[in-house]
């Protein structure tokens, strides 16, 4: 941290900075330049002390980060890509991950035949909303239990992994026994009790990024997973709440190579949930590969007409295997494959 204190600051002033440094272990570095003094304060573990300890001290101007404010999600913290291993599903490695299925389960015909369909197109992860975030306490809220035991069912009889959405900490127990990941929903990113909770699971964890959540929030948030144990967290970047409304959330693709840059763990992109329409579907998720994703987590619907929630974004099966059709070509054209 570089703290640059007010001209005129008096040496009183700058002696307690420095000493309040000391008392969080940092080392010290004096700058006195002609009219002013710059302290850098120094130590491996600044990221975990707010800025704020210092800005509040009299004669300080302002406090500079240099260490970023997650640990070990950070690309410092481990300087090799995180591979994520789910049944023989790699996350993360060189080979492209798509994860589909309908935003909720409503029957297990209708689960089943998506799930069949996702997975012949070449899907290989299913998912399946059980326990359902609406904005409405009205709207469906999902199968709970009874849609968590059809994706064991789908797990079992299609010898893909199933992916499913927690929203309480109480549900995580449960849901880990049965299920392959544990999706953390973007209005759940903070839940830290929820965090933890499944960080103390030996399961993978899909954290959505919050929808006005910066990197950095999203990035601290996987620390709080990764801190409880685990060392398995896939980003998901599903698009923030800007001014635009022409789509549903704005699609942040530059996202996915700011977390390549920052850290080590795998990120996906859910260009469903962004797009908002099933018209614009493709091209987010194509953008999604041509900037590096490590995979995508799309919404398909055996009919999305009557579709009990996102019926509007979820792909039709056919719509679903001529896009799969298109990544590939993409992931092709970069070097990767699905
Ligand atoms: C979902 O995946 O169905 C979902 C609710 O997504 P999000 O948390 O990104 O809104
Ligand atoms: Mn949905």
């Amino acid at each position: 941290m570089i703290v640059e204190m007010r001209r005129g600051a008096t040496q009183e002033q700058v002696d307690a900075v420095i000493e309040r440094a000391r008392s969080y272990g940092f080392d010290v570095q004096l700058n006195r330049g002609t009219d002013k003094i710059v302290i850098a304060i120094l130590g491996s573990d600044t990221g975990s002390v707010p800025t704020d300890v210092f800005e509040v001290l009299p004669g300080v101007f302002t406090v500079t980060r240099i260490m970023r404010p997650y640990k070990l999600a950070s690309s410092e913290f481990r300087d090799t890509p995180t591979e994520i291993q789910i049944g023989d599903v790699t996350v993360g490695g060189p080979r492209i991950v798509i994860m589909a299925g309908p935003c909720s389960i409503e029957s297990w015909e209708q689960l089943s035949s998506t799930a069949q369909h996702a997975v012949s197109a070449g899907a290989r992860i299913v998912r399946g909303g059980a326990y359902k975030p609406r904005s409405s306490p009205f709207s469906f809220q999902g199968l709970g239990e009874e849609g968590v035991a059809m994706m064991r069912r789908v797990r079992d009889e299609l010898g893909v992994p199933v992916v499913s959405e927690v929203t309480d900490a109480h549900q995580v127990e449960h849901a880990a026994q049965e299920l392959d990941i544990l999706q953390v929903g973007a209005r759940n990113m903070q839940n830290y009790t929820l965090l933890r909770a499944i960080g103390q699971t030996t399961k993978p964890c899909i954290l959505k990024r919050g929808l006005s959540a910066t990197i950095t929030e999203w990035l601290q948030a996987a620390d709080y997973v990764l801190a409880a144990g685990t060392s398995q967290v896939i980003l998901c970047e599903r698009g923030i709440r800007t001014f635009e409304d022409s789509t549903r959330f704005t699609l942040d693709v530059s996202s996915v190579p700011v977390v390549k840059r920052n850290s080590h763990l795998p990120v996906i992109v859910d260009p469903s949930h962004a797009a908002g329409h099933f018209e614009l579907v493709p091209a987010l998720a194509r953008a999604a590969i041509a900037a590096g994703a490590d995979g995508l987590l799309i919404e398909v619907h055996p009919d999305p007409p009557n579709a009990l929630s996102d019926g509007i974004q979820s792909l039709t099966f056919s719509d679903f295997a001529r896009l799969m059709g298109e990544l590939e070509m993409i992931a092709t054209a970069i070097g990767r494959s699905l």
